[in-house]
Order: C-alpha cells, then structure tokens, then sequence
C-alpha cells in the first residue's frame, strides 16, 4: 500500500513524531512500512510537517506519487526536502531546558549543566522512535554539519512557552556560524 494524506476519521491518534493528538478532520500523513514483528504492514500515523521533518523520504515519495496533493504541499516539500538524506536532522526532537547535570553531549562527551538548554534526539529503528540522548545547544553546529536546525527544534518543542521559545531563539541566534 502506498503513503496516504487523509483526513483523520477520529482524534484517537497520537502523531509518532510529536505525541500529540491529531484532530479529528485534521490531515494526517500515513507511512506504511513492513510491520517488524508480524507478516504484513503498517501504518504510522503522524502530523504532516513532523513526518516532513522526521520521515522526509516517505513524505516526498507520497507528494511525488499523491493524486491529490495537500494543500500546504510546498510547505512540506521544503520542509521534506531539507532534512532529507541527513539522518541526524530526522533525530531532533526539540530542546529543553536541561533537568539535571547528568546527561553527557552526544557531540562532545561533555556535561550538560542543568539549566542550559539541550537538542533532544531520537532514534529510528523498527517502526519506532527511542530516546537517544541530548546535545548541548552550542555543539550543534558540530552534530549537524552546519545545518539550520531552528524550525524543525521549535517544532518539537510544544511545550514551551513563547518566553521560553523567544529565549531559546536568541540562544539560538547568538551561535557562531562555521
Ligand atoms: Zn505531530
Ligand atoms: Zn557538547
């Protein structure tokens, strides 16, 4: 079966790549792939722009192959597109503040110091996203080779405030470029 654009028929369905609800009526984007554990396939069910961000070659082989296409199409292509061929792009799952000095940067080995803000990344393996660490802030220029990573950390980031967004921008904004 191939990808799919619907209209979500309930707001049962969490999106895999942001665990939020997806409306009921809202469009959804359906990945099908081998289910790893039994015969037959599966669908992962996800907001369009965070399979854009988290699943961008499915997503641009759905828009390439859709009779209809969305109506933000050329939103997700870019979105799509960006992140595309650069697995470690698809593992950002937003920032945060950091909790505790225990967790080590995945970049450079070192402590995060509670308080500072860190990336948070997931990996994907066998039909699922698992927690695979943090990133000081300041390595990511490192981690993503340079790559803009501001929209898609944002938008894994439902849980901040829009002082904590505005704070997190400017911490952001103020990285040497390479
Ligand atoms: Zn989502
Ligand atoms: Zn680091």
């Amino acid at each position: 079966m191939p990808h799919v654009f619907e209209p979500a028929p309930t707001g049962r369905a969490k999106c895999r790549g942001c665990g939020q609800a997806i409306a009921k009526g809202e469009l959804r984007f359906g990945e099908r792939m081998p289910n790893p554990f039994a015969e037959g396939e599966m669908t992962l069910w996800f907001h369009p722009r965070c399979a854009a961000y988290k699943r961008p070659e499915a997503v641009l082989q759905a828009l390439a192959e859709a009779a209809e296409r969305p109506p933000d199409a050329a939103a997700l292509e870019l979105a799509a597109r960006a992140n595309s061929g650069h697995r470690r792009l698809q593992r950002i799952d937003g920032a945060e503040r950091a909790a505790s000095s225990q967790a080590k940067c995945r970049s450079c080995k070192q402590k995060i110091e509670k308080g500072t803000w860190r990336v948070r990344l997931l990996f994907f393996e066998e039909g699922r996203f698992t927690p695979s660490g943090f990133l000081h802030l300041d390595c990511r220029n490192d981690y993503f080779e340079g790559h803009d990573i501001l929209a898609p950390m944002l938008h894994f980031s439902p849980a901040l405030n829009e002082d904590d967004r505005a704070e997190l921008t400017r911490a952001y904004g103020v990285q040497r470029q390479p």
